[in-house]
């Protein structure tokens, strides 16, 4: 993949975020480096990255896509009340190797596990009020 300028800033402000942004949120950091970019470009340069395998492409509250840095393995948090996607400390690919969980799968080759949490992040866990 040819590195342009534009896709190694999209990059890096993603880098910079462990809460999985959205299009829309790069785009208005990107723009502070680039202010002549286009959303189209930040959108398009963030699919081509996800197809690379350069970077993870989540699906988030309202199908809005969400766009996470991190391309190992790594359980997330989705709130069900914020659609926050949080990241657990959690290490997959040590439990598939392990084979802890492989032993449902039969006689089928186990190349990945996904998983995900379910429920309120700790902001709105806390506050009572809405
Ligand atoms: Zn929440
Ligand atoms: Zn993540």
């Amino acid at each position: 993949m040819r590195q342009t300028k534009q896709r190694q800033v999209i990059l890096d402000t993603l880098h910079q975020h462990t809460d999985h942004p959205g299009a829309d949120v790069i785009y208005a950091e990107v723009r502070k480096v680039l202010p002549r970019i286009s959303l189209g470009t930040v959108y398009r340069n963030l699919e081509l990255l996800s197809e690379a395998g350069i970077i993870l492409k989540l699906s988030g509250k309202d199908g809005q896509k969400r766009f996470d840095p991190v391309v190992s393995q790594h359980p997330h948090f989705r709130c069900v009340k914020c659609g926050a996607i949080e990241d657990l400390p959690f290490d997959i690919d040590s439990v598939v190797s392990s084979g802890t969980m492989n032993q449902w799968a039969g006689d089928r080759k186990v190349e990945g596990i996904t998983l995900e949490y379910t429920g309120l992040c700790a902001k709105c866990n806390g506050s009572g009020s809405v």
